[in-house]
């Protein structure tokens, strides 16, 4: 059985918006799921309906085996910390993590001591009469954290939880929420609009636009076979090279180069058929001979990544982009191949 079992869910605003479209999504039990697309898709929509502070227009909502759709929020078992985080600046960092065992009417002593103990866990001890205002981002954070979790609820949904920390403290943590969920084993759904994020925290990923999920799969099948378009230019540190081609034969013919139609596509696509070939930059190697079944052209631009650069190719009217390692340097003007690795190039239908 899953934690979560969203059936045709959907929700249309009073302006009629249609912000989640007959959404289907199974979350396993323990899970740490991402839910990754761009401002707008429908993520926040979706993590409030279920949590219940929206109410569904259509489809269902279980948790685990109970149907929880027209439930109010207090009876649905679950955990949400919001991206702005939310506390009360008036209440005390105990009173704020306290919060939801007052909702449901816990005397104050099992208040506190609970509190104090999500508290410890979360690295808050000492900070506990301060009021919000008197704190980093980071503390702001693990206290909505700890706000979340005190009444051990069996869903935990985080709603970008990291996109109001600077660069350095985000990654870190990312790293300490990764442990945390690891830790209780709690069922999470994590929305991000920052893929790295997802394809570093999650077990599974659901990649969203305009209200419905475009694919479906573990971080390395969602890098590595992007199942659209929309998907292969959303996913990745550096964009996907996307060149025009067209088949002939058993082959692709693309920025001057002649390459095999991959092995999964042969059946798929027809002969004359123009297509989309996509390369990640890393899935190419630079070369500064001419190789065989290689985009072959002008070094146009060279960025530093730190470790490694990312090297540009005019080839003809295309432009390949290339993850080049710091043992060479090509510069730019030099003549230069991009050499896709077997099995990392896909088509996809024009359009
Ligand atoms: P995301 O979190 O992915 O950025 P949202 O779920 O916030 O997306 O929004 C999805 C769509 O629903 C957007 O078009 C947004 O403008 C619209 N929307 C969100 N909240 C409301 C609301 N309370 N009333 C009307 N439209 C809304
Ligand atoms: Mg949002």
């Amino acid at each position: 059985m899953s934690a979560i079992t969203l059936r045709a869910l959907t929700k249309v605003y009073p302006g009629g918006v249609r912000a989640l479209d007959a959404l289907d999504l199974d979350v396993a039990d323990g899970e740490f799921f991402a839910l990754l697309g761009p401002s707008g898709c429908g993520k926040t929509t979706l993590l409030r309906t279920v949590a219940g502070l929206e109410t569904a227009t259509g489809g269902t909502i279980r948790l685990g085996d109970a149907d929880v759709t027209r439930l109010p929020p207090g009876r649905r078992d679950v955990g949400m910390v919001f991206q702005d985080y939310a506390l009360f600046p008036h209440m005390t960092v105990l009173d704020n993590i306290a919060y939801p065992l007052r909702i449901k009417k816990e005397g104050r002593a099992r208040r506190h001591g609970a509190a104090a103990e999500a508290a410890e866990y979360l690295s808050l001890a000492g900070l506990e009469q301060r009021r919000p205002g008197e704190l980093s981002g980071g503390q702001q954070q693990r206290v909505a954290l700890a706000r979340a979790l005190v009444a051990h609820p069996r869903i935990f949904l985080l709603d970008e939880p990291l996109s109001n920390l600077d660069a350095r403290l985000r990654l870190e943590a990312r790293t300490f929420l990764k442990r945390l969920q690891r830790e209780l084993g709690v069922t999470t759904v994590f929305v991000t609009h920052d893929q790295a994020e997802a394809l570093a925290l999650a077990d599974r990923i659901a990649v969203m636009e305009a209200g419905r999920i475009r694919q479906l799969g573990t971080p390395v099948e969602v890098f590595r076979r992007p199942a659209n378009l929309f998907v292969a230019s959303f996913i990745g540190s550096t964009p996907m090279n996307l060149l025009p081609g067209r088949v002939c034969g058993g082959s692709v013919a693309v920025a001057g180069a002649v390459l095999p139609v991959p092995a999964e596509e042969r059946g798929s696509v027809e002969d004359g058929e123009s297509v989309v070939c996509g390369v990640r930059p890393e899935y190419l190697d630079f070369s500064d001979v001419p190789a065989d079944g290689a985009f072959g052209g002008r070094v146009s631009v060279v960025e530093h990544l730190g470790a490694s650069s990312l090297v540009t190719l005019d080839v003809g009217d295309d432009r390949v982009s290339v993850v080049v390692g710091e043992d060479r340097e090509p510069r730019p003007g030099d003549e230069g191949w991009a050499v896709p690795r077997p099995g990392r190039v896909l088509l996809y239908r024009d359009g």
